[in-house]
This record gives C-alpha cells, structure tokens and sequence, in this order.
C-alpha cells in the first residue's frame, strides 16, 4: 500500500513522528509527502533525505495559503521548488478551493498560483497533484490549456462522478482518502470509479477514520479495505492494483 497524499512534516507530528514513521514503514511501501509551503517544502525535503526510498516529496505550495501569502514568499518558494525539481517526484499540492475560499479577489490568487504550478508540470513533464473543493471541473478545465503535464492527481477527490469521469477520460487519476470511511459520497464513487484509475491516501494529520484521533499514513490501510469491501473485492488484490498505480504515476520502483 501507498499513501499517496500525506503531510508528516506538520507540527501534529512533532512529538510522534518518529513512531508515526515507523508504523507507516511497517505497513506501506512509500508515502509521498505534499509540501504545502515553503517551509514544508524545505521540511519534506528534508524528511526524504532521512527516510530514503520510503519518503518520497511533492513540492508545492496550498491553494488555501495562496490569498493570504506575500508574493515575496510565493515566488522564493517557486524558486527553491524549481531548484529541487530533481528532487521530488511531483508537484503539488496546489490547486483551487473555491469552497474554503469564496471572494473572487482569493480565487483569482489561487488561480494565478494554480497557473505557476500547471506551467511548471507542463514544462518539465512532471506529475501534479491538485487539490480542488468546488472547483474539481475549472481545474481539470484549465489544466487542458498545458500539454506535457502526464498525470494529474486529483486528491481528496469528493466532486461528483460526472466530473471524475472527464478527469479519467483524460487520462488523469482520482485518489481516495480516509474520508471513504464514514461519507456516503466518498463511498459511492468508491464503488463506481474504476480502479485502474485509484490511488489511496490519508491527508494525515486530517481526516482520521477513527473519531477524534489524528490521522497518519499507516490508517492508508482503511482506506484500501474499504474500498475493497464497497467492491465485493480482495483487500490484498485493491492494494497490490493502487499501489502498482502510485508505482507507476510518480516512478517509484516496484
Ligand atoms: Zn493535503
């Protein structure tokens, strides 16, 4: 199993994280750890020094930072992200949350970010991986306007199916977080998206299936049994098929 969208490098992790990593070696293959600004980048980098071939860092700066951030910090950070592309195995997360974020003056920001980012992807070829709440259908249309991007990630995916299928039929991936545990939504697109088309993740610290815990990449694990029980499938055959899909969208080796 992988957990495809975690951030380890946030201060919930501080007292614990040393154990947290160690029960997510224990049971996962990899985690890839999403840099939400620049110092989560620096952090995430840094993580992936001290668990190599375990952690493995996406560089990128969060939708819901982008309004409130100096564009001194924004452009430092597109800086250190460009100069550590060899480093990561993605970009991202960047995106738009036009849930979370409802002025136009924000979402113009995030736009003008989400730009950089799906620039950059197209550029230098790489994976992007998006965060996108009440904008899953604008982001998937702007990305359109940038070839060269290969896959795009779309994380924490929770829009409707419709939509999901447009993103599939472009060739991009959907990745299910723990939020299949206890949503009625999440569950149903568990059960009518293909596989071949899944990836899992926790979100961790957020989005813990079990009440009033924080998450960590280890509970990746309820996500991949869950999904195998909303498709009557073998829980060993729903992680060996998302696994192999991370494997395969951020070149990890099997
Ligand atoms: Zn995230």
């Amino acid at each position: 199993m992988i957990d495809a969208h975690c951030h380890v490098d946030f201060k919930e992790f501080n007292k614990t994280r040393d154990e947290v990593m160690e029960r997510a070696q224990n049971k996962l293959k990899a985690i890839i750890n999403s840099g939400a600004s620049l110092g989560g980048n620096r952090r995430t980098l840094k993580m992936a020094q001290d668990y190599p071939n375990f952690l493995y860092p996406a560089l990128g700066f969060h939708p819901h930072y982008a309004p409130k951030a100096d564009r001194t910090i924004i452009e430092e950070a597109l800086t250190e992200i460009r100069s550590n592309l060899h480093l990561a195995v993605a970009l991202g997360e960047t995106g738009l949350d036009f849930h979370t974020l409802k002025s136009q003056e924000a979402q113009k920001k995030q736009e003008k970010l989400f730009r950089s980012f799906l620039g950059m992807a197209s550029e230098q070829e790489m994976p992007l991986i998006v965060h996108a709440r009440d904008a899953e259908k604008k982001a998937l249309e702007m990305s359109k306007e940038y070839k060269g991007i290969p896959k795009i990630i779309f994380h924490c995916y929770g829009g409707d199916l419709e939509t999901a299928q447009l993103i599939m039929d472009e060739g991009h991936l959907i990745s299910l977080s723990t939020l299949i545990c206890f949503s009625p939504h999440h569950q149903e697109l568990a059960r009518e998206l293909p596989l071949s088309h899944l990836l899992t993740e926790t979100d961790s610290p957020y989005l813990s299936p079990f009440k009033g815990q924080r998450n960590e990449p280890s509970f990746v694990e309820e996500t991949v049994k869950t999904i195998a029980n909303l498709k009557s499938m073998d829980v060993q055959e729903v992680a060996d098929i998302t696994e192999e899909n991370a494997c395969r969208v951020f070149g990890i080796k099997n």
